[in-house]
């Protein structure tokens, strides 16, 4: 009796910790939404800090701060999937602007205090595609010369699903980005339909081109994001696969691949994690062919 009574007060303080701790992030999120107060949505413009193991202590930027608006709508996303399933945006419904964005960096700066000076990092990532927002090139400008007018040794990065590599605004973008994450998930066309779902006119052959273009326009650091995982019916970690994906690596020679399985709650309830030896097995391949 005694011992179950403990258990409890022990579950319930864990709980408690826990959800102090979800508290907590909810308020730095929400903290960094447009001063002005006009609530564009749940999501901030900016937010974090965040302790990334690829990036360090590091902010997000996020361009879609009302609906999530993205060109694919993977099995797995963690953020629900795309509210707006599109392979171009002509227009921004938010009005986000780069005197916005810098607004929200400065802000977010200010609440940091002493921290700023530890960051290592701001990455547009966030709440769907990035690149696909209509002012992508010209905001990624703005953050690139407020962050130098700062001092600020900070590397600026991006985060795509890779389906607008080759448009006008990466390409005008690239030259003030110093880190780009690209996907594929896949190589196979059947298993790129499946597993990230892509917006009509959304096609992996172009994707694939475009990502073995970006070594010769980009001179930052290239990372390739891969999220292995299993679903019913068929899973992309297998041999085949990794063979699969390390012939396209070697065209594009990034720096580094990343290797993910499912790390939150998935969009797709029957999506699951790869199991480790799979993975390791991967990773083993890519590694064969000196990636
Ligand atoms: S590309 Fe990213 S944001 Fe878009 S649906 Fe996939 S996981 Fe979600």
């Amino acid at each position: 009796m005694v011992n179950k009574t403990r258990l409890r007060s022990h579950e319930k303080a864990s709980a408690r910790r826990a959800g102090l701790r979800a508290q907590w992030r909810m308020v730095e999120f929400a903290d960094y939404r447009e001063p002005s107060g006009r609530a564009l949505s749940r999501i901030a413009i900016v937010y974090g800090p965040l302790h990334s193991r690829r990036r360090g202590f590091s902010l997000g930027i996020n361009l879609f701060p009302g609906p999530s608006i993205c060109s694919f709508n993977c099995i797995y996303c963690f953020r629900g999937g795309a509210q707006r399933h599109l392979a171009s945006v002509e227009r921004d419904e938010a009005g986000l602007d780069p005197d916005k964005v810098i607004r929200a960096i400065s802000y977010a700066l200010r609440r940091l205090g002493s921290d700023a000076e530890k960051l290592r990092a701001i990455d547009f990532s966030g709440n769907g595609e990035p690149t696909l927002h209509p002012r992508f090139a010209e905001i990624v400008r703005a953050v690139r010369e407020y962050i130098d007018s700062k001092g600020m040794g900070i590397s600026l990065g991006l985060f795509t699903n890779s389906s607008r590599l080759c448009g006008p605004a990466v390409r005008e973008a690239l030259p003030y980005l110093d880190h780009v994450e690209a996907k594929p998930d896949t190589v196979v066309t059947w298993k790129f339909r499946v597993i990230n779902q892509p917006a009509p006119g959304v096609e992996l052959h172009d994707m694939l081109e475009c990502l073995a273009m970006l070594r010769g326009l980009f001179h930052g650091t290239v990372a390739l994001q891969v999220i292995l995982l299993e679903t019913d019916g068929f899973a992309n970690y297998w041999p085949w696969d990794a063979e699969q994906l390390a012939s396209l690596a070697e065209k594009i020679s990034p720096d580094r691949v990343n290797l993910y399985t499912v790390y939150a709650p998935p969009r797709q309830k029957a999506v699951r994690k790869a199991p480790k030896p799979q993975m390791e097995r991967y990773a083993a391949i890519l590694r064969g062919h000196g990636l």
